[in-house]
């Protein structure tokens, strides 16, 4: 070997170590995803997630290529076939296992989109970059290294955008957008880029950075731009811009940079609007373990990490054991059972819950359907569940299929669900009640105008807050007392909650409550243990 080409082979290693596979695999230009033996996406580079517009890892690609199947694949070598996404893009899609279970698929439009040349991934409304666009910039400017000067990611969204859109309609919302894309231009300078990811996401990666400062002068000029007033056919519109912003350093990823520019985004929106923040490292923690959580949480229905637990009612006319709640139980792998308050407010977050709700009514219709007799199941359901608008429609299968009759579901809501778009909800909530549901005000006194919401809608039963069945001051003894009677005189049952202790149920007993549910009289349970304890209950009336 000459030294000429010695020293060539030792510069081509060394640039290989710098580029990692997976900035390799960043980079491509081909969809590239990794799936293992279920069909469940647990890795996908930038251009995949841009062919299905957005975060895919955790899902099942069936559900993003209908008629996907790994039945009939053969293990010992590649195995193509062209299907449709669900926005009718068709692919032709190539599997290779990677022989412990686990497959490559890489995704190649027969439309040709994936692959077309870079100068066309334009966005149509505004021109400005697309995702594609913009990871092969971060890509190249990542791969420049440590002797470039530094670049920074902005990471921008539109404060009040949808407001506009909503009430003015779609095409000023498409000019206030294009107008947006303008003022960004505007901020930036030649041979930054400004993207648009979608909707009112926009991302500018910024180059020649010598400090934070320099990055959070044009974060600074983005705010006030992008904040000043707008007319647009004769509507005068304010909106904001809240922005994060993540600087390059010696080791990061395309990948890494985008997410920490989005956590500073977070965090700038957390302390209200039209801000901007740069990221910090202790930013990362909290919020990485949410985000985290969240993709742990969108495989968990996949995976089958739900189960219920059921926690029995009794009516204190006989004493009898009348119905069960389901309670949400998540038995995640590594964290344990986590407790339904950790993920169920992050589930509502991200919207999940509709999906999840579904798994429950559909799961404690099924395993109710088994019980004997009258036995009732109570099924908490989120306020998101009813803004979804199929709620009526998953009861309605979930009865069917289960053959449990509609009279043995009740449905338990909070004062949330009532809080805005009421008159949509109480369509919903009387349709239930023709159905023969019937429906329970859960969690009472725990929120704002209880009584107004008693008069809106016939509930069938109100569960008065264990905070207030715990609680021994004056003021909890007074409001059991006058939600119990309130209760009684517009006909609804009163089920108190929490009851922990005998002299906690002699207390709601004289406040002449009708049922009653806590540890003291059945702490939640497993299904499979319920038809032991029914026997063992009745025995104990007898
Ligand atoms: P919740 O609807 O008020 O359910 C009652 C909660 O109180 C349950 O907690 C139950 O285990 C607990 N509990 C019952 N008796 C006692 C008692 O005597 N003492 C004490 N200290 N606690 C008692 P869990 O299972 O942790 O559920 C917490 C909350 O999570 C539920 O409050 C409900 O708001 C929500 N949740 C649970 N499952 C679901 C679900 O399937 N869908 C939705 N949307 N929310 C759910
Ligand atoms: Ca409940
Ligand atoms: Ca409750």
């Amino acid at each position: 070997m000459n030294t000429q080409t010695a020293a060539a082979t030792t510069l081509a290693s060394h640039k290989v170590e710098q580029l990692s596979f997976e900035r390799i695999l960043q980079g491509l230009s081909t969809a590239v995803i990794a799936i293992d033996a279920t069909g469940l996406v647990i890795y996908a580079n930038a251009t995949a997630e841009a062919s299905f517009e957005g975060w895919i890892i955790g899902l099942d690609l069936k559900d993003l290529l209908p008629g996907f199947t790994l039945l009939n694949v053969v293990q010992s070598g590649p195995t193509s076939m062209v299907l449709s996404s669900k926005s009718n893009e068709s692919y032709e899609v190539t599997l290779a296992p990677l022989g412990d279970g686990h497959f490559v698929v890489d995704l190649r439009s027969s439309s040709k989109q994936l692959e077309a040349p870079i100068q066309t991934e334009l966005d149509d409304l505004t021109g400005l970059a697309k995702r594609n666009m913009l990871m092969s910039h971060l890509t190249a400017a990542v791969s420049r290294g440590s002797d470039a000067a530094s670049f920074a990611v902005h990471c921008i969204d539109l404060d009040r955008f949808k407001t506009v859109n909503d009430t003015l309609g779609h095409s000023i919302g498409d000019l206030l957008l294009k107008k947006v894309a303008d003022r960004l231009n505007s901020a930036c300078r030649k041979g930054d880029v400004v993207a648009r990811l979608g909707g009112d996401e926009f991302v500018v990666l910024q180059h020649d950075v010598q400090d934070v400062a320099a990055a959070e002068k044009l974060a600074a000029r983005i705010v006030d731009l992008v904040g000043r007033t707008y007319v647009l056919n004769g509507h005068t519109i304010n909106i904001g811009a809240s922005v994060g912003v993540a600087i390059s350093e010696e080791s990061s990823q395309p990948r890494d940079l985008l997410r920490n520019a989005d956590l500073a985004l977070y965090e700038a929106k957390r302390f209200g609007r039209g801000r901007y923040r740069s990221f910090e490292s202790s930013m990362g923690a909290l919020l990485q373990e949410r985000r985290d959580m969240e993709v742990d949480l969108r495989r968990a229905l996949a995976l089958k990490q739900f189960e219920l637990s059921y926690q029995p009612f009794l009516d204190l006319n006989d004493d009898t054991v009348i119905g069960f709640e389901a309670l949400l139980r998540w038995n995640h792998p590594l964290k344990g059972n986590v407790p339904p308050l950790q993920f169920i407010p992050l589930a509502e977050e991200n919207g999940l819950i509709v999906k999840i709700g579904e798994w429950v009514l559909r799961k404690a219709c099924l395993e109710a359907a088994t019980w004997p007799g009258e036995m009732v199941v109570a099924v908490n359901v989120s306020p998101l569940q009813f803004k979804a608008d199929n709620l009526l429609e998953t009861i309605t299968s979930a009865l069917a299929r289960s053959g449990l009759p509609a009279h043995r579901l009740e449905v338990e809501i909070t004062e949330g669900a009532l809080l805005d778009d009421t008159d949509n909800v109480l369509i919903t909530l009387t349709a239930l009640r023709e159905l023969g549901v019937k429906i329970s005000m859960d969690d009472f006194g725990t929120g704002y105008s209880s009584l107004a919401y008693l008069q809106k809608f016939p509930f069938n039963k109100i569960k008065i807050d264990r905070s207030f069945v715990a609680g021994d001051n004056a003021d909890s003894e007074a409001i059991l007392k006058a939600v119990a009677n309130l209760g009684i005189s517009l006909g609804m049952s009163i089920t108190a909650e929490g009851v922990e202790t005998a002299e906690q149920l002699k207390r709601i007993r004289d406040e002449r409550c009708t049922h009653v549910q806590g540890y003291f009289t059945g702490r939640p349970m497993r299904p499979e243990v319920i038809p032991a304890f029914l026997n063992q209950t009745l025995l104990a009336t007898l």
